[in-house]
């Protein structure tokens, strides 16, 4: 059975509740059954797809819904903060379940994105000169790179 709130299933990566399992509203969002469907296909593959794989993979289980359909259910999603919406320059924007602080890295050979997390203890103060009293209400650092061969 799916735990919740949404946060800890999103970091509970061995399961991946089913679109029947999530219940009826999420963080005030009404959980339609497109937008169970969306969001699974979101938490099952977390190869944080664009908005076009979204629409591919959810098509197998609901051949009726379109690509309008799965944007108004993105848009829906990332709004009420169910899903990280992940933006590299010039590219479609991609999906992210995990709720925790991390940044993203891609690898440029192969264009997989990885979750990336900051080390334990280190706060963004650390290495940034933040005015004081700043408060950050979003995070999004997105790195590109290759792995060490
Ligand atoms: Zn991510």
């Amino acid at each position: 059975m799916a735990r919740f709130p949404p946060l800890m299933i999103s970091l509970d990566h061995r399961t991946s509740p089913k679109p029947e399992e999530f219940p009826s509203e999420l963080e005030g969002l009404r959980m339609t059954k497109q937008r169970r469907e969306v969001l699974s296909v979101i938490m099952n593959d977390r190869d944080h797809p664009t908005a076009n794989d979204v629409f591919a993979r959810a098509k197998d289980r609901m051949p009726t819904i379109s690509l309008a359909t799965v944007y108004n259910c993105l848009e829906a999603l990332v709004s009420h903060r169910l899903v990280k919406q992940v933006n590299f320059e010039r590219e479609s924007s991609r999906y992210c379940p995990n709720l925790a602080d991390h940044c993203h890295f891609q690898d440029e050979n192969s264009g997989t994105i990885h979750d990336v997390v900051f080390k334990k203890g280190v706060k963004l103060e650390d290495f940034l000169e933040l005015p004081q009293g700043t408060e950050i209400s979003h995070l999004e650092i997105s790195l590109k790179g290759s792995f060490g061969k």
